[in-house]
This record gives structure tokens, sequence and C-alpha cells, in this order.
């Protein structure tokens, strides 16, 4: 199985003369599934684009399965993101969609077929492949956006608050999805949110982040039962 594990070391970043993310430390292991949980504008996409290679950090070290990745260019990483707004292609079908990174990668039509056919069956829209994202509801777009990152086996899945477009009933309904698909595939995952009922229901760990600063990790009942500050205890502790 494709499992990677991940670990920055003193991390850090600036846009200019703003630090973005100080001095962040985090181990995630193996086939976790972690959250990353915080306020908006507290650098987590930063954070997560980092580790896909879309952003440089200026100090620190970057590590995947124990190798320092900070030279490796995104697509050499394997590492899958899923983002926010989904970022379909609204001209092509969602089959092209789903198939896009394995043509880019010049697979061979026959695994392409398999691969993508697997894909789509994997987040139940195998009768949706004709149709274009624009056809489709929201939640059905945001399935289309993990067939189509975990179409490239990565090793590492980042996912960049990929259910806050939703509304809440569905979102709860994608919570669980999205829990189902991270077990069966067993893919080290990296989910980004603001809300930390999700967080909470389904991550193994978390680790809570504050203007840049990692204030804690741990266990939903290690969070909630011993914040190690106020900051924690309020953002954890404050009901939906
Ligand atoms: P989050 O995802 O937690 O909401 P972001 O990582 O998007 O936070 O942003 C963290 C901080 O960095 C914010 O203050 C934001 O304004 C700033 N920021 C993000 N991207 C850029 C950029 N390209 N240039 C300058 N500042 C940025
Ligand atoms: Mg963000």
């Amino acid at each position: 199985m494709n499992q990677a594990s991940l670990e920055c070391r003193h991390i850090s970043l600036s846009y200019g003369a703003t630090p973005v993310l100080r001095d962040v430390n985090l181990k995630i292991e193996p086939g976790e599934f972690f959250a990353l949980l915080g306020p908006s504008g507290s650098g987590k996409s930063t954070l997560l684009r980092l580790i896909a290679g879309f952003n440089q950090h200026q100090s620190g070290e970057l590590l995947i399965d124990g190798q320092d990745i900070s030279g490796v260019p995104p697509h050499l990483r394997g590492v899958g993101m899923v983002f926010q707004n989904y970022a379909l292609w609204p001209h092509m079908t969602v089959w092209d969609n789903v198939a896009f990174g394995l043509v880019e990668r010049r697979e061979s039509r026959d695994a392409i077929r398999r691969k993508v056919g697997a894909a789509l069956e994997l987040v139940g829209l195998q009768d949706y492949g004709q149709r274009r994202p624009g056809q489709l509801s929201g939640g059905q777009q945001q399935r289309v956006a993990l067939a189509r990152t975990v179409v490239i086996e990565p090793k590492l899945l980042l996912l960049d608050e990929p259910l806050s477009n939703l509304d809440k009933q569905l979102r709860v309904q994608m919570r669980e999805e999205l829990k189902n698909l991270q077990r069966q595939l067993g893919l080290t995952t990296i989910f980004v949110t603001h809300d930390q009922e999700e967080a909470m229901t389904t991550a193994d760990r978390m680790a809570v982040l504050n203007q840049g600063v990692l204030q804690q990790v741990g266990t939903a009942a290690g969070l909630y039962d011993e914040p190690h500050n106020r900051f924690v205890a309020g953002f954890v502790g404050t009901a939906n």
C-alpha cells in the first residue's frame, strides 16, 4: 500500500516581511488521517501548498519517508491535493477531468481506461463520466475532485477544506464518505478544516494552528481534555 510518512522540521515561511508559518514541527505517520485545524488566515493552506510544492519555505526541512523533498518539483513528490474550490475544468467531461493526470504522464490507453473507471466507481460516479462539472451537484463535483486526485495514486493526500462549499447536511454525509475512502485506500491524509467538529469526528490525530504557530498536536480526546493553552481550549471546546 502507498503510505508515506511526513515530517516538518522547523519550517518557517514569510510573505515579504510577514511571517505566516513559524517554526512548525510536525510528524505524521504512514496511513494516518490527520486534521489541520485553525481559524481563517492561520496558515493552513500555506502549509499544505508548501507540502505539495507550490510554496517554498525559507528555513527548515520537509521530509517524505525520511527524504528531504524541498527541491523536488510538485509532480514528483507523490502528493495529491484537493482544493477548496475543486478546480475542475468546466469544458471537459468528468471522465477527461479524472484522466488528465494520467494522460499527462503518458500512461497507456488501457491503463487510463481501467484506472479512471476504478476511480469513478470508488466515488460512486461511474455513470457520470460524460457529464460536465457544471451539470453536477456540489457533492458530486467534490467526488470528481477526489477521484481526479486518487487516480494518480499519491502516497500522501492533502485536502484543503474540501467540504466547506457544501451545505451542512451534505457536509456530514461527505465527511463519512471521506473517512471510508481514506480507510479503504489507507492513504496518509492531511485534512484541513476550520471546523473543529469536522476534525474531531474524522481524524486520528490533529494539530491546531494559530497565526502560523502550531499550538498543540494530539487526539481529539487529548486536545479536548487537556488543552495546552486558552486558544486551544476555546477553539476545540466551542460548540458549532
Ligand atoms: P488559511 O488557509 O489558514 O486561511 P492561508 O495559509 O491562506 O490561511 O493564509 C495565511 C496568511 O498568509 C494570511 O494572513 C494570508 O493573508 C497570507 N497569505 C496567503 N497567501 C499569500 C500570498 N500569496 N501573498 C501574501 N500573503 C499571503
Ligand atoms: Mg485556507
